[in-house]
Formats: C-alpha cells, sequence, structure tokens
C-alpha cells in the first residue's frame, strides 16, 4: 500500500539505518502520512531505540530526601541534593511566588538550539516529584501519581486505595506488590489483571476471584494452579474437585509459610509451560499489533494502552482517548496529535518532541513541564501562556516569524552528542542530556545496560545515595510462617535476600511497615524476603519486552479447523522466537481454553 500525500507524492514503504543501533527499521506509507500531517520529518532512530531515549527521562522509583529551595521543608523528590538545579516542593511550585518568565533567555544563533534549551531547563525550578499532591491523601511516596490514599512506594497510578509495592495500578483497593493493574481488590504478587479479588502469585487473569497461581482465568472463582480457565471454580492444576474437597486441598498447601510458596511458584512456572499462550493480552480491540491493550483500534507497535486510536508506537497510556499520536509514552487523558511525547496528557493537542505537557495545552515544541500553554517553543515550566521561545514572550507576528528560522537553526546547526548522533529538528532530547541516572530511570527496566555501558554511551549513572542503616536481621532468620511473627519484626532491618548481588537496583535492606504486616496476616501469607525493588524487578520478569516479533502459530492439534495440517496463521507477538513457551494464535488459542 501507498500512501499519497498533498502534493500527489506517492509514499512507498522505506528501510532506514537507524542512527543510534544502526540497524534497520521501515517507515510504512502511512507513517509518512502522519509525519506529513505533522509536518515533521520522519525519524531517524528506530522505534525501540526511541522508547528508549524517551524512558531515560523517565525516574518512577530513584526517590532521595532534599529541601524545597524555596521553603526549605524536607521533601522526597526524584532529583537527588546534588542534582545541578533548583527544586521547589509542589506547593511552592504550583503557586505565583515564582515566574518561569523571569528565567527567560533571547535566542542565540550562534550555539546550538538544544544546548540554550537545557541552559534554561537547569535554571527553573523543578516540581520535586510528577504527582498531583493535592490529590494525594497520605501517599508522598508515590511519583507520577494522582488521586490516591494511604499508598507506600506505589507509582504510576491512579485513584487507588491502601495500596503498597506497585507500579501502573489504577481504580485498585487493600493490595501489594502489584504490576500493571486495574480494578483489583485484595491481591497480592499478581501482574496484568483486571478486575481480580482475593487473586495471589497469577498473571494475565479477568474477572476472578480467589485465585492462586493461575494464569490467563476468566471469569474464575476458587482455582488453585490453573491454567487458560474460563467461567470454571473449585479447580486445582486444570481439574476440577468438588467445594469441600477443594477446601481441603487448599487448606493442605499451607500457604502461610515461605518455604511453601517457593516451592509452589517453581511448580506452577514448569506447569503454566505446558498450556499454549495466545500471542498477545488484550481487551476488546479492533486492528492493533502489540501486548496489554485494551479498547484500542487501528493502532500498532503498542503496550500497556487502553483506549487508542491511529496511533503507533505508543506505551503506557493509562486512560484514552489517544487519537492519531505516534511514540507517545506515560500518560493520555484526552490527546490527539501527538509525536515523540512523555509524561504528558489531560486534553492536549498537537505536541511535538516534549515532555511534561499538561493541561489543555496546544501547539508545543521541544518543551518541558508546560500547564495550559499554546503556541509554546522550547519552554520550560511555564504556565497560561502563549507565543513564547526559551520562556521569552513575543507577539503573535514575531512568534510567528521565529519559529522557522529557529527550525532552520537547528536543521544547519544540529545537536551532536558523544556517539555522534546529530539532533536536527525532528529529534526528542539526547539521552545523555537526561537528569537522572540511566539506572534509575525506567529505560534500565526495559533497555538493561550495565554500567560501563552507560558510560561509553554517554549516559549518567547513579550511585546509590549513602545509606546509613544497620542490618538488624537477614532475611532467612525470619519465621518461615506469618503465625509465628510476632510484631517485633517492625522494629528489624531485613536484610534483602540478594544483598546488592543482583542488578535490580537492590535496597540491600528493607523494613515491614506496620500496613504490611497487617496485610500478610490478613491474608495469612507469610513476609517477603526481597527488598520492594528486587520485589518490582522479578514481577517485571514476568512481562514480555516492549517488543514484536513476526512469528507463525505453533499449533499442530489435529482437531481444530486447520485439521492435519499445522495452523499457518501469522501475528506480531511479543514472545521472542526463543521463548520456551507455545503461542496460538487467536482461534486457536480458544479452543484451547476449558
Ligand atoms: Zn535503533
Ligand atoms: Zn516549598
Ligand atoms: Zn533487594
Ligand atoms: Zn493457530
Ligand atoms: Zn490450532
Amino acid at each position: 500500500m501507498a500512501y499519497i500525500c498533498k502534493n500527489n507524492m506517492v509514499y512507498q514503504s522505506e528501510n532506514r539505518i537507524c542512527q543510534n543501533c544502526k540497524k534497520d527499521f521501515i517507515i510504512e506509507p502511512d507513517d509518512f502520512g502522519f509525519y506529513e500531517k505533522m509536518s515533521v520529518p520522519p525519524p531517524t532512530f528506530c522505534p525501540d531505540c526511541r522508547l528508549q531515549r524517551r524512558l531515560a527521562w523517565r525516574n518512577e522509583r530513584g526517590l532521595h530526601h532534599r529541601e524545597c529551595d524555596l521553603c526549605k521543608k524536607k521533601i522526597i523528590s526524584i532529583y537527588n541534593e546534588d542534582y545541578k538545579n533548583t527544586v521547589y516542593c509542589e506547593k511552592c511550585w504550583w503557586s505565583d511566588k515564582w515566574d518561569a518568565e523571569d528565567y527567560a533567555i533571547d535566542i542565540d544563533f550562534s550555539k546550538t538550539f538544544l544546548s540554550q534549551l537545557f541552559e534554561l531547563f537547569y535554571k527553573v525550578p523543578a516540581p520535586n516529584l510528577f504527582s498531583i499532591g493535592m490529590t494525594m491523601i497520605n501517599s508522598q511516596y508515590c511519583n507520577m501519581a494522582n488521586d490516591m490514599k494511604n499508598c507506600y512506594l506505589l507509582h504510576d497510578g491512579t485513584f487507588d486505595e491502601n495500596v503498597s509495592y506497585g507500579s501502573g495500578v489504577f481504580y485498585t483497593k487493600d493490595s501489594q506488590d502489584i504490576t500493571m493493574v486495574r480494578k483489583c481488590e485484595l491481591c497480592y504478587e499478581i501482574v496484568t489483571c483486571i478486575n481480580c479479588y482475593k487473586t495471589f502469585f497469577s498473571q494475565n487473569c479477568e474477572d476472578s476471584v480467589e485465585v492462586y497461581f493461575s494464569y490467563g482465568l476468566r471469569g474464575c472463582n476458587d482455582c488453585f494452579g490453573c491454567v487458560n480457565l474460563h467461567k470454571k471454580s473449585y479447580h486445582i492444576f486444570n481439574e476440577s474437585y468438588s467445594k469441600e474437597e477443594y477446601e481441603k486441598k487448599l487448606k493442605s498447601f499451607e500457604l502461610d509459610s515461605h518455604k511453601n510458596i517457593t516451592l509452589l511458584k517453581e511448580k506452577v512456572r514448569d506447569f503454566w509451560k505446558k498450556f499454549p499462550k495466545k500471542y498477545y493480552f488484550g481487551v476488546q480491540n479492533t486492528n492493533v499489533t502489540g501486548d496489554y491493550l485494551e479498547y484500542s483500534k487501528n493502532s500498532k507497535a503498542c503496550f500497556g494502552a487502553a483506549n487508542l486510536e491511529d496511533s503507533r508506537f505508543c506505551s503506557f497510556v493509562s486512560n484514552g482517548p489517544v487519537k492519531s499520536t505516534y511514540d507517545f509514552t506515560h500518560y493520555g487523558d484526552n490527546v490527539e496529535l501527538i509525536n515523540e511525547c512523555l509524561q504528558s496528557g489531560n486534553g492536549i493537542y498537537n505536541i511535538k518532541y516534549s515532555w511534561g505537557i499538561w493541561s489543555n495545552s496546544n501547539n508545543v515544541s521541544y518543551s518541558i513541564r508546560v500547564v495550559v500553554g499554546s503556541d509554546v517553543f522550547g519552554c520550560v515550566g511555564i504556565k497560561k501562556k502563549q507565543y513564547c521561545i526559551l520562556n521569552k514572550q513575543y507577539t503573535k507576528e514575531e512568534y510567528e516569524e521565529l519559529v522557522p528560522k529557529i527550525i532552520k537553526h537547528m536543521n544547519d546547526m544540529p545537536y551532536i552528542d558523544s556517539k555522534g548522533s546529530v539532533y536536527k529538528y525532528g529529534e526528542f532530547f539526547p539521552t545523555e542530556l537526561s537528569p537522572f541516572g540511566y539506572n534509575e530511570t525506567t529505560a534500565q527496566e526495559y533497555f538493561f545496560l550495565k554500567q560501563n555501558q552507560v558510560k561509553e554511551n554517554g549516559y549518567n549513572w547513579r550511585e546509590h545515595d549513602k545509606r546509613n542503616y544497620k542490618i538488624t536481621k537477614n532475611s532467612e532468620e525470619a519465621p518461615d510462617s506469618i503465625t509465628e511473627i510476632d510484631d517485633s519484626i517492625l522494629d528489624e532491618v531485613i536484610a534483602c535476600e540478594h544483598k546488592g548481588t543482583c542488578e535490580e537496583n537492590c535496597m540491600t535492606a528493607f523494613r515491614i511497615l506496620p500496613e504490611d504486616l497487617k496485610f500478610y496476616r490478613r491474608m495469612n501469607l507469610p513476609l517477603s524476603r526481597l527488598c520492594p525493588n528486587c520485589r518490582h524487578y522479578q514481577r517485571l520478569k514476568k512481562r514480555n519486552p516492549l517488543k514484536l516479533w513476526h512469528r507463525r502459530c505453533m499449533c499442530n492439534k489435529k482437531n481444530h479447523l486447520h485439521g492435519d495440517k499445522n495452523c499457518e496463521i501469522e501475528f506480531e507477538t511479543s514472545y521472542a522466537p526463543d521463548s520456551p513457551e507455545i503461542v496460538y494464535c487467536e482461534k486457536c488459542y480458544q479452543q484451547e481454553v476449558y
């Protein structure tokens, strides 16, 4: 298929070589159409490298203690004290005690535009976190969040209550240690589940109640160690039991014991592998490729997103609608015509190469933290402004004359990073300019690099903040069963089982909080022996990468429509060709759901 553009030029698919990884990538005819509509050049980085570059600006979990540079209050911040610029507590940042225009600079055509933008970036005060503080009750250790009550170390979430240790959690209550979860209650150690109640150690389950160690259940209740069941109850390892037998058997597993839970985890891991997996996880989508998608249509290569339309390369869109948008990561809420942006949303329109654009902003390019801005180019921290460049106010006429000149200047004198990649107009910010250590950003979770690789790439690496706590207990010394644990555990500083030897930002030690203990006791589950970061990484490992491979259905069942022949349906899947999973197309999978 070809795309015919305004001046009747016909676009065909084109192979390009990524500036960053030097691998081939394809720009499709439709993509050229989108770039034409946005009046931007096609990208020079491949989709993977573009995603990695955006995620390198998202520090979700690296929280530090510091002071507000205005009111001097002690605060938690994503910026460490040695970070070069001014950081305000949220209250000060949103107040009118300061004005971003005071930091305005005149464009200087003898320097690269991006170097001037980042000169400005380091001068303008930054808010301590990316959360909407006035909507957060007793949840000050949560980042990238709003509308939370009594939550702790829960990042990237909204409308949650009494939830600790999680990420990507929405409309969820009374749960712990969960990742990518919506509308769940009383759950523990679950990954990518929707609308579940009392569900434990499970993955990809929907509308289920009282489920343990299960995968891919829909509308089930009282199931243990089950896979691919639909509307079933009282099943153990996919076999049916009477209610009485089931209850007896469930008791015999003695889930209060850490030893038993560890053994069961290993057992179900092997059991799950025997069953086919659907090539992607999604709910009510039409014509989409990607994974973890809900209510989306005509969208390609998107991951962890809801309510997308005509969009590509989008990830972690917590709320739609998101329309005609490319390369958009976090978070959504009514956005349209966005290209290469991060952490933006809430009624925004026509935004390019920006980070943190909010509240009905429109026509914004190369900007950071803009609230209700329109016709804004290269600004930082401005609120309710129009016709601004590098935080300086211009008239409409001046603005319209200056912007094309700056774009030309960006092409004539581009920023060149330490690896030699060229940043003309049409690129997101260079990773080497990110204020965060690469290892404390979400990029590290999906595009892991060792310390020497980070340095070779010219990115920042952040050593852990000095820890002055004293470990008082090794995790293996804790009693095996929750029933044997008394309140004195709350006074202990417990060493993480990984002892900092893993590559998972191990905190080396952690405390059990009174709320945690109450939860473990209520659920009759043993204490975790890993620190919150290591727990987070264990859950992430259960997810597939944010990447697609073109593969064929692996089904050879004789009783299916394809009969004696193997199924020949092909699809895009996030299961890598060398993954041990059996991967089926939708039709074959549906026939294997019991
Ligand atoms: Zn690349
Ligand atoms: Zn303050
Ligand atoms: Zn750890
Ligand atoms: Zn098939
Ligand atoms: Zn089949």
